[in-house]
């Protein structure tokens, strides 16, 4: 096991730390509905481990919309979103998936470095975790908003954590928690671990044949501890 210090843990945000049930998904079809006249095939869309804009792209591309519409107008649709998604995640709307609280409350009495590694764009997801209540647990994160491509982020959020953190992380000694195949593949990519929860809409034997470092069903601490801390 390595040292608590040296570690690095970045979360991704829903089905793993948090579900809005649909709430957030719906608000960003209205966007694209106010802001391109369509929604797409989003009836049925897999939106798991997609990064914002990523999601944007597709379904306005598959929609029959000009790839050079759909760059000029990503300003105004996550903008639209941004509105939507604080309207529509009143107190109580956010769901905090179970072993969250205590597993961050372990993290950080043991001095383990947090953050996110996220598809929401930077706002939504702040929006997302304020009204979960878990503002302020997270002091970095790399988003959507810094890439489409997630499988870009981990050095973007090793970056972030030698920023907020004055220390340098290894990507070897990161850990990358995530609900979804392509958090499995960004922690690869990027030279990381990968702790896959089979917390969301992923079905686990689906995470489980992408070979994870663990794979966890739920973030309860005493086995998602030994995992986070012990791959
Ligand atoms: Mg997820």
């Amino acid at each position: 096991m390595r040292g608590a210090n040296s570690r690095l843990v970045l979360f991704d945000v829903d089905g793993t730390l948090i579900s809005t049930g649909g709430r957030a998904g719906a608000a960003f079809g209205e966007a694209l509905q106010h802001v391109f006249g369509c929604r797409g095939p989003i009836e049925g869309y897999r939106w798991a481990g997609k990064t914002d804009p990523l999601i944007a792209r597709e379904l306005m591309l598959a929609a029959g919309v000009e790839p050079a519409v759909i760059e000029a107008n990503l300003p105004r649709l996550f903008a639209r979103y941004l509105e939507n998604l604080s309207a529509a995640l009143a107190p109580g709307t956010v769901t905090v998936l179970p072993g969250v609280l205590p597993l961050l409350d372990e993290l950080e009495r043991r001095g383990v470095a947090m953050g996110l590694l996220t598809g929401n764009v930077a706002a939504g997801a702040e929006i997302k975790l304020r009204v979960a209540g878990l503002a302020g647990r997270f002091r970095f994160g790399a988003y959507g908003s810094d890439s489409a491509d997630r499988n870009l982020l981990v050095p973007v959020a090793l970056e972030r954590a030698r920023e907020a953190l004055g220390r340098e992380f290894r990507a070897e000694h990161t850990v990358v928690v995530g609900d979804a195949e392509a958090d499995i593949r960004c922690a690869r990519a990027g030279g990381a671990l990968a702790v896959a929860v089979a917390s969301g809409w992923t079905p686990r034997a689906v995470l489980a044949a992408l070979h994870p470092d663990a794979l966890l069903d739920t973030l309860e601490p005493p086995p998602a501890l030994d995992a986070i801390l012990g791959v």
